[in-house]
Order: C-alpha cells, then sequence, then structure tokens
C-alpha cells in the first residue's frame, strides 16, 4: 500500500484533525477508534509515516509494541474484559483501510460478538468518559520510551 501524505492518520498526527487521545510520546500517538468494534478499542499509531510494517524501523516498531503492551495492561486494568484482541492489517487484501501503519487493541468478551467494522460512528462522550478510564490507568503506569 502507498503512502499517502493526506490519509487520516497523518492528519492526525499533524493536529489538523481531532482524536480522543490516550497517551502521546515522540515517536507514537495511541487514541480510540471512532468506529469501535468493542467498546474500549484503542489504536496505536508510530510517527513515521510509513503504510505497513514492512517499511517500519526496528525501533518504531519496537516503541510500538512496548506501547501497545502498555496499552493492554491499561485497558485491561481500566475495562476489565476476559480478553484483549491485538490486530494490525498490511495492504487492502488484509482489510487495511487507512494507509498509515497502526495496530488495534480491541478488548473482548466471551459473550459478546465484535460489532460490525467500521459501520457506527461512537459518541463522543463515550469515547471520552472510556479514554479516561484508561489514561487513569496509564499514568499509574511506567513511563513510555
Ligand atoms: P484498518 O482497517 O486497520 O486500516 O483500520 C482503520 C481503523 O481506523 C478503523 O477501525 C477505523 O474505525 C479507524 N478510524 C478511521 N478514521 C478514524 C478517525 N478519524 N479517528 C479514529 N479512528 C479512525
Amino acid at each position: 500500500m502507498h503512502y499517502d501524505n493526506h490519509n487520516i492518520f497523518a492528519k492526525i498526527l499533524r493536529g489538523e484533525l481531532t482524536c480522543v487521545k490516550v497517551l502521546e510520546s515522540k515517536k507514537v500517538l495511541a487514541f480510540m477508534d471512532f468506529m469501535p468494534e468493542a467498546d474500549g478499542h484503542v489504536l496505536v499509531v508510530p510517527k513515521e509515516a510509513v503504510a505497513e510494517i514492512f517499511d517500519l524501523s526496528d525501533i518504531a516498531g519496537a516503541i510500538c509494541f512496548h506501547t501497545i503492551r502498555r496499552v493492554a495492561i491499561a485497558v485491561r486494568a481500566a475495562l476489565k474484559p476476559e480478553g484483549i484482541l491485538v490486530t494490525q492489517l498490511n495492504g487492502v487484501a488484509a482489510g487495511q483501510t487507512v494507509p498509515h501503519v497502526h495496530f488495534h487493541v480491541i478488548p473482548r468478551r466471551a459473550d459478546e460478538k465484535l460489532k460490525p467494522y467500521k459501520r457506527t460512528i461512537a459518541k463522543l462522550g463515550k469515547l471520552e468518559s472510556i479514554a479516561q478510564l484508561i489514561r487513569i490507568q496509564l499514568e499509574q503506569s511506567s513511563e513510555l520510551i
């Protein structure tokens, strides 16, 4: 997938579009997915401008994984799901829609099906209140790298 500098996540990273942030460092941004597949669905987005993991530097990949794990721990503490799904899609054939590499952290419960993929935009108030619960947990966890 070709990198397009005008993609939605590039605009969010440049501050041209808003998002509901849960954490940010010099290298990575994590925010609420606005069409969540489950309540508490967070996206982890490296600031490196690449579309797929094949082009991501090792250091950015390592920072992403550090952040994914940190976010997953915070989501688990905040929302107490039974499980957490971490996914990452490369290319249209894999279902990728935004051409800036990103990772999904999705809380899972055994009796709850995932919501239809990219169908319904969540209410901002609900995203904000879930994000706040996650942020509280992140504040108590280790430093970002
Ligand atoms: P993917 O299929 O892996 O490319 O998924 C892209 C994800 O980004 C989807 O889950 C969308 O709901 C999510 N998304 C797209 N635009 C935004 C946005 N402006 N704010 C938050 N999430 C978004």
